[in-house]
């Protein structure tokens, strides 16, 4: 392995966007479908990531269907959270939002308190055995009522500040327009919530405009804001993060190819923004890969983007303050 990409597996790192389903390894999903009793067909493996021959978001979010099965249990929130951050331990991440659409696994027999609190189990559990920090973003469903989506608003206001951290939106941006969501996010904004919300990913500039207006403190993706001056403008005023996950937006055709991805631009433009995973399973990748593709093609520090990612992460500023000495600490002793 190349010298610098060891360097950068062995900083200190933070993933902002991470989700739950996307991220199970096949080590979970094997474990959580046996616990299930959900057979395994010959060549499953196969059919929970993609490469970069992936065609489309729609053959991506097929790679879903199994690992959401496997979500309906408190045991597997338990599991799945804390294997998650074990593995992202092994890479040196220092602490990472995961987040989860909490009402895509609610039943009669398993309520969105039971699966807040199992995951919150989880993270407790990691950061004794593993020393790494993280919180819990719940999602909204683009294509959920309103009834499901104020339930996560309800859930993540009577556990923010106790390893909620925020609300996301997510789903399909072009079936289901940022506009509708206006009086959802009022909401979120009442209750004194911060909010990241997915937005201008395989949609348009509008979803990026709309998504500031109801007040998203962090841009999910973003692309569309490529050489939307006004835009980025906006958004280093406010210092609202962009949230970029390279192998995830090439996979979706969010981009092309590398050569049109603006983090460049982004950053010259002074945005705040940050490398994620988005789906480590799906994507099939880790943080210091993501870091890694994008030193190795833009000549980009991956600790300034750390810094970044700490800058706007939804953590305490306490936590905060003890991301950026570790970073710091890691650059000083290793400096060449
Ligand atoms: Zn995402």
């Amino acid at each position: 392995m190349e010298k610098e990409k060891i360097w950068i597996e062995k900083m200190p790192k933070v993933d902002l966007h991470c989700h739950l389903d996307g991220s199970l390894s096949a080590h979970t999903i094997e474990l959580l479908a046996k616990m299930r009793g959900i057979p395994l067909v010959d060549g499953w493996r196969d059919k929970i990531s993609v490469d970069d021959r992936c065609a489309s978001l729609t053959e991506y979010l097929k790679c879903f269907e199994l690992p959401l099965c496997c979500l309906h249990s408190e045991e597997a929130f338990f599991g799945a959270v804390k294997n998650l951050l074990c593995d992202a331990s092994k890479e040196q991440v220092m602490y990472m939002e995961i987040r989860f659409a909490p009402m895509l696994s609610v039943t009669e027999s398993l309520s969105g308190e039971e699966i807040v609190e199992a995951a919150l189990e989880g993270l407790k559990s990691a950061k004794r055995e593993y020393d790494i920090g993280g919180n819990l973003i719940l999602c909204c469903m683009r294509n959920h009522g309103t009834k499901k989506n104020e339930e996560v608003i309800r859930l993540a206001k009577k556990y923010y500040g106790r390893g909620v951290c925020a609300v996301d939106l997510a789903g399909d941006e072009s079936a289901y327009p940022t506009d509708r969501f206006r009086e959802l996010f009022e909401i979120v904004k009442r209750a004194g919530l911060p909010c990241t919300i997915h937005a201008g990913e395989c949609g348009s500039a509008d979803e990026v405009r709309t998504a500031l207006q109801i007040g998203a403190d962090r841009i999910g993706h973003g692309i569309a804001m490529r050489g939307k001056r006004e835009l980025q403008q906006i958004c280093k005023k406010k210092r609202i993060g962009v949230e970029l996950c390279p192998s995830s937006n090439l996979q979706t055709k969010a981009v092309g190819n590398l050569r049109d991805y603006p983090i460049e631009e982004f950053l010259k433009e002074g945005l705040l923004v940050s490398v994620n995973t988005d789906n480590r399973t799906v994507s099939g990748t880790t943080l210091t890969e993501e870091l890694w593709k994008i030193r190795k093609n833009f000549k980009i520090s991956a600790e300034e983007l750390t810094q970044y990612a700490v800058d706007t992460s939804f953590a305490e500023e306490d936590e905060k303050k003890t991301m950026r000495q570790r970073l710091s600490q890691y650059c000083e002793k290793t400096k060449r």
